[in-house]
Formats: C-alpha cells, sequence, structure tokens
C-alpha cells in the first residue's frame, strides 16, 4: 500500500565549496562557516536521524567527497543517500554544454571514487540549472533531479530540452525519462538561518517560526495532498546549531506521529515511481 504521505529529510552537505565557489570567499573566517558543516553539523545531523530511524538523502560536491571523505564514507555505512551536487559547487546556467557534463561527470566520478557507487540523483548547487542540465543528467544515467519547482508535493518528469525564443518565450522541450522530486526555497533552512553580511542575506529566523512554517506545510500536504512527497533541504552547516536541530528533531517526532508517515531516501522515492510507471 502506498503511503498516506512520505517525507524526504535532503542535507546539501556543501562544506567549504559553497564558500569558495559560489561566494568567491578568500577570508579564513567565511570558509570556517564550510568547516563547522563537516566537523560539527554533519556529526551532530547524522546522530539525529540514528535516533529517530530516519533514512536520508545528502548532496555532496566532488570537492567536499574529496576534501572530506572519511565524513563521506560515514553518510553512506549509515545507510544514507550519497547523490550529486555538482563538482565544485558551480553556477551551472553559466557553463556551457561541454563544460557542464564534464563538471557533472567529474562530480559523480569523485563520489564512486569516495563510496564505491555512482550517485543517480543529482541537486543543481544554488538550485540554478542550466538549459541542458536535463539532457545531460539523462546521458550521464542519472535517475533523478531536485532542484526545480513546479509542484509542491507531487513529483513530475522534468522537460529536457525548453529553450528561451529571441522575444523571450519559453519553448517547451520534450518530456524527459527522469523523475523531478521538487523543493521550494519555503522548505529549505539556507534563507531562514544563513545569515551572511555579503552578499547580505538575512537569515535570522528563529527555530520556532521556522517549525510553524514546515510543520503547516506537512500539515496541508497530509490532509489535502494523499500520497504526497514532502522534501526539505537542509545544510548542516546552519541545521547542525542546537537550537535548530532541537526544532528538527521535534518536526520529525511531529510527523512520526501520524499515521501512514514514511521517511525516505529521494533514490526510493524515484526508484518506486519508476516501477509504478512500469519503467
Ligand atoms: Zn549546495
Amino acid at each position: 500500500m502506498p503511503a498516506r504521505a512520505t517525507v524526504c529529510l535532503s542535507f546539501d552537505f556543501d562544506a567549504v565549496a559553497l564558500w569558495l565557489t559560489t561566494f568567491r570567499a578568500t577570508s579564513p573566517s567565511a570558509i570556517s562557516r564550510g568547516e563547522f558543516g563537516a566537523r560539527v553539523g554533519l556529526p551532530r545531523v547524522l546522530d539525529l536521524l540514528g535516533a529517530r530511524g530516519v533514512p536520508a538523502t545528502f548532496f555532496v560536491p566532488g570537492a567536499t567527497a574529496e576534501l572530506y571523505p572519511s565524513a563521506v564514507r560515514a553518510i553512506a555505512a549509515a545507510g544514507h543517500e550519497v547523490a550529486a551536487h555538482g563538482d565544485r559547487h558551480e553556477r551551472h546556467a553559466r557553463l556551457d554544454y561541454e563544460a557542464e557534463r564534464e563538471v557533472m561527470r567529474r562530480g559523480a566520478q569523485v563520489i564512486e571514487q569516495v563510496i564505491g557507487a555512482a550517485p543517480l540523483g543529482f541537486r543543481s548547487p544554488s538550485w540554478e540549472l542550466g538549459l541542458n542540465s536535463i539532457a545531460i543528467l539523462e546521458e550521464l544515467g542519472f535517475r533523478y533531479d531536485s532542484s526545480m519547482m513546479a509542484d509542491d508535493f507531487r513529483p513530475y518528469r522534468p522537460r529536457a530540452g525548453d529553450r528561451i525564443s529571441d522575444d523571450s518565450q519559453l519553448v517547451l522541450g520534450r518530456e524527459s525519462r527522469l523523475w523531478e522530486l521538487p523543493v521550494a526555497w519555503e522548505l529549505d533552512d539556507f534563507p531562514y538561518f544563513c545569515f551572511h553580511p555579503y552578499p547580505y542575506y538575512v537569515g535570522t529566523r528563529t527555530p520556532d517560526e521556522v517549525y510553524g512554517l514546515w510543520a503547516g506545510e506537512f500539515d496541508f500536504m497530509y490532509r489535502a495532498v494523499p500520497g504526497g512527497v514532502l522534501t526539505l533541504t537542509l545544510h548542516p552547516q546552519l541545521v547542525g546549531r542546537g537550537p535548530r536541530l532541537a526544532m528538527l528533531d521535534r518536526l520529525v517526532r511531529h510527523m512520526q506521529g501520524h499515521d501512514g508517515v514514511r521517511f525516505s531516501r529521494l533514490i526510493d522515492v524515484a526508484a518506486e515511481l519508476d516501477q509504478d510507471a512500469g519503467a
């Protein structure tokens, strides 16, 4: 029997790659914020998941797998999914076809070298896909993407080959073989918890405020979208602080208190959808 509701906890284990590439940081103090994710945030997150018996998905840039291989092996050893997140946390929309393909191939290759299994899922760094990304993911044998927002709780087939005409109209491509496991900024800890002076991010919401928003999203899905999939996006370097982790633990227990709720890795959702579709 399909679950009444599925919850996927996903963690973008960016560590220092976010600061080095996306924010172009050169200051050791900025970079150390990413290091906190590897030293402190990740072990705490793994403890929480273990204590609650919750499987999860971790998106890891190649650079992070290279720098912190034992941390990435610990994720896999605990039964969680390790999925791809670029090589150096690049901005995919700015890459041409060949460069993007190479970045995706390299990022996946490092993960395979570190844990002995190729990643089957992908999330674009900063949720910035390029127009070629879905076609490249298909070509490289990925099964799903988790970077888009055309739905909230229902996975769908993302299109490959969309383009934008010279007069700024969207020209629709074909349906791809992948699944899109949709995300939302509202369901991401980054806008709520990442304070950064330059470029400026506010990120000073309290754990209680965020609990209210996320529990509200879950309660709505549970009531109104039977069989829905809720994907939360979290960052060990942000959610790894004590009060935020306590909030996450409270949220997991709130969800687990409902009948017919299961926690799943994203790849298991994609595999089940493929099976239902007769793929
Ligand atoms: Zn990221």
